[in-house]
Formats: structure tokens, C-alpha cells, sequence
């Protein structure tokens, strides 16, 4: 997870949503990804999707069977869905997202009664650092869309 922090910490020096993920199999770290929709004009790169195509080329393989996925936050619907696909076996996760979080916060496509891949979730692992670096990067955001005023 300090791993993905320090990701997700990259993420927010590229002016990113600082989320940071890294697949982990046989306790070696084979992908490390941060969010990078911005930079790649494109809406599907969250670190999480990242992450999980750089390890499925890594070894060969869309399947990442025995892989365990570590994220700052929350996952959302599209990369919750994506390591269903790639039947990722365990997913640990820092802080919750309350508004687009589907692993049981806002949604829960993750373990969906409907579906056959069961992943098995550990939640706040270093929730704290997770979720202070999305505030600060927003309070930072907002701060700076603030119009001055004269005597700032
Ligand atoms: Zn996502």
C-alpha cells in the first residue's frame, strides 16, 4: 500500500485525481500505475486500469488468478468491473468513496450476487494518507479556481 501512495502521490504532482494502485503476485509487486485520464485523453486510464493492464502484460495473461490489487480508494464501477474480468483474487483498498465507490459505498459491483468471480476485499489500509491526499489536491484545486481578491 505505501507502494500505491507513493503512486497516487505522483498523480497529484501531474495535477491528476491522486489515486495510486499496484498488483502484487507471489508478494512481488509486478505493476505500478496513478491515475492518468488528463494526460492520456482518456477517461478509462484510473490507476487501477492501469495497473492491471500493465501486469496482464507483464505476465502473459488477461487472467491475473492469485493477484492481489492495492488501491488508495475506493475502486469504481468501471475498475471494480475490470478486475472481475481479469479475476483479480484479493483487492485492498485505503480510504472509501462514498459517491462513486463500488465496493459496497455507493454501488456494489464488486461480489455482485449476479456474478460468479468472488474477490476478496480488505478496506482501510492506510485510509488516513489515501484520503488526505485527495483533500489536500482538492483544497488545492478549490483554492486556486477562488478569484482573488484585491487585497490578497
Ligand atoms: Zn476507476
Amino acid at each position: 500500500m505505501r507502494a500505491a501512495l507513493r503512486e497516487a502521490e505522483r498523480a497529484a504532482r501531474e495535477d491528476e485525481v491522486p489515486v495510486g494502485a499496484v498488483v502484487v503476485r507471489h508478494g512481488r509487486i509486478i505493476a505500478r500505475a496513478h491515475n492518468r485520464p488528463l494526460h492520456l485523453n482518456d477517461p478509462t486510464a484510473h490507476a487501477e486500469v492501469l495497473a492491471l493492464r500493465q501486469a496482464a502484460r507483464r505476465t502473459g495473461n488477461y487472467r491475473l488468478n492469485g493477484c492481489t490489487l492495492y488501491v488508495t480508494i475506493e475502486p469504481c464501477a468501471m475498475c471494480a468491473g475490470a478486475m472481475v474480468h481479469a479475476r483479480i483474487q484479493r483487492l485492498v483498498f485505503g480510504s472509501r468513496e462514498p459517491k462513486a465507490g463500488a465496493v459496497g459505498s455507493a454501488l456494489r459491483v464488486l461480489n455482485h450476487p449476479k456474478l460468479n468471480h468472488r474477490v476478496e476485499v480488505v478496506r482501510g489500509v492506510l485510509a488516513a494518507e489515501s484520503a488526505s491526499l485527495l483533500h489536500e489536491f482538492f483544497d488545492r484545486r478549490r483554492s486556486e479556481a477562488r478569484p482573488r481578491l484585491p487585497d490578497e
